[in-house]
């Protein structure tokens, strides 16, 4: 399914500044697919690209998926204040570039994170008014490691970590601004996109409209 583009409708004529949709979810319950398809939909909206310590998956390019660093570079990274957050997750260290993210904001663009609740809480405490966040549950454990399973991506042990890192990141669940259980993928991106638009038109967000109001006389 492509759901329909939007024509970017929301760019309000009278400016507004960017937000941060924060995607979380334990691995396998189609965070990814749900981001990707929230890009098609909405071109505008930009993906923060973050920094891995981990090897590149076949397919990952550098710069598209990650920035793949090693662990001396992300270090010196983290040291020197680029990254706006960054966590160990699965004994490997993940990073949002900082420049990217303050230069979308500044510009109107919106922009779409997968990262983890730790990326999450730092995020929100960094840029309190700018971050609206999603939580994606799976079904059931099952079915969530069943879907790792058939990614195939990743060896038996890095499955195994993965599983018990998901029950560490369901534990926060409560900590987001709204929460979807991703059993029908086409429900799912209609609820993410209903939370991206929902927060485009935040009161709060709107500042130009008091210009506009005003001029109602
Ligand atoms: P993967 O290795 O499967 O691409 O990602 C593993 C986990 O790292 C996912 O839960 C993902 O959300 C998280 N992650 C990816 N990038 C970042 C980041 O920049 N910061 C944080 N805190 N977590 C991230």
């Amino acid at each position: 399914m492509s759901p329909p583009q939007d024509p970017g409708s929301h760019r309000s004529s009278l400016g507004r500044r960017g937000l941060c949709l924060v995607i979380s979810a334990p691995s396998g319950a189609g965070k990814s697919t749900i981001a990707n398809a929230l890009r098609a939909a909405e071109p505008e909206l930009m993906h923060s690209v973050s920094v891995t310590t981990r090897a590149s998956r076949p397919g990952e390019v550098e710069g598209v998926h990650y920035y793949f660093r090693t662990r001396d570079q992300f270090a010196a990274m983290a040291q020197s204040g680029e990254l706006l957050e960054w966590a160990e997750v699965f004994g490997r260290g993940y990073g949002t570039p900082r420049a990217a993210v303050e230069a979308c904001l500044a510009g109107g663009r919106d922009m779409v994170f997968d990262i983890d609740w730790q990326g999450h809480r730092q995020l929100r405490a960094a840029l309190p008014a700018d971050v609206v966040s999603l939580f994606v549950l799976p079904p059931s454990l099952p079915i969530l490691e069943s879907r790792l399973r058939a990614r195939a991506s990743d060896d038996v042990a890095e499955i195994a970590r993965r599983m018990a890192a998901a029950r560490d990141e369901i534990a926060h669940w409560r900590e987001f601004d709204h929460v979807i259980v991703n059993e029908v993928l086409e429900r799912a991106i209609r609820d993410a996109r209903a939370v991206l638009n929902a927060a485009r038109i935040a009161t709060a967000r709107q500042l130009g409209m008091a210009d506009l109001v005003q001029g109602f006389g």
